[in-house]
């Protein structure tokens, strides 16, 4: 073929744009790969954002010799938790309960450590890095039990009454649990709302037993009295310390 020619100049035309073509097809492709490759990743960090495997958490046979309880008050620092309508806070609350758990579960010769035992948290104010925090807490001291202390919050203001949560399929979550409600309503006399079964990521994180007690309606006038209540504190600090004494000494 000859330079100059018309047929020679069109198939160089053609010839060109589509390598043109293919090049930036390629190209797209590469970034799209790279692309889907970091959304794999961080949609698999997202639904599997346990720090723990479940065959960890099944092996796992505790703390030798003296009894190792993890008391978490729910909250603190840069996260305030409910708030009630006459301006409780929840983080308050929470830590008040967890130290005189605390205190009581010490007496007993049983080894209690604090996720905090202040408003001052050791973790960035990050929901996700702040439960793992305390998760972590808990693994290193090779705890029995982690027991999570929280207030409710629903928006019909009549709401009231304890629950407590285990991590859903744990024997001895639910165990606890039951032992735990049914301590604080013959002791408290809250409003029975019974045990439930839950996938929080702390009772995926944690490798102990874990139980989470919602005391009682922040956003409820009547409990939040009782609940900011010095006296109140101590019931519900009582009947927990008792239902875990009996769930330890078993
Ligand atoms: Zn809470």
């Amino acid at each position: 073929m000859i330079r100059g020619d018309k047929r020679f100049n069109n198939i160089f035309f053609i010839t060109t744009i589509a390598i043109i073509l293919t090049v930036l097809a390629l190209g797209y492709n590469l970034t799209y790969e790279k692309n889907r490759n970091n959304t794999f990743k961080n949609n698999t960090n997202l639904e599997d954002n346990s720090i723990v495997t479940s065959a960890e958490k099944e092996s796992y046979l505790g703390a030798k010799g003296n009894k190792v309880v993890v008391v978490d008050a729910g909250h603190g620092g840069y996260d305030a938790g409910s708030i009630g309508q006459r301006g409780t806070r929840e983080k308050d609350v929470t830590l008040a309960v967890a130290l005189k758990l605390g205190l009581l579960l010490e007496k007993q010769d049983v080894k209690v450590i604090y996720t905090r035992k202040n408003d001052k948290v050791t973790w960035p104010s990050n929901n996700k890095q702040d439960l793992e925090a305390r998760a972590r807490i808990s693994n290193n001291a090779g705890a029995d039990l982690f027991i999570s202390i929280h207030l409710n919050s629903y928006k019909m203001k009549n709401v009231r009454g304890t629950e407590t949560y285990y991590s859903k399929g744990s024997i001895k979550g639910k165990e606890i649990a039951q032992l735990i409600q049914d301590q604080i309503v013959k002791d408290v006399k809250f409003e029975d709302r019974g045990i439930k079964p839950e996938d929080y990521s702390v009772f995926r994180n944690v490798i102990a037993p874990t139980v989470l007690v919602e005391l009682g309606y922040i956003n409820n006038k009547a409990e939040e009295a009782l609940l900011k209540d010095s006296g109140y504190q101590d019931k519900f600090a009582k009947a927990m310390a008792k239902a875990i004494l009996k769930y330890l000494k078993k």
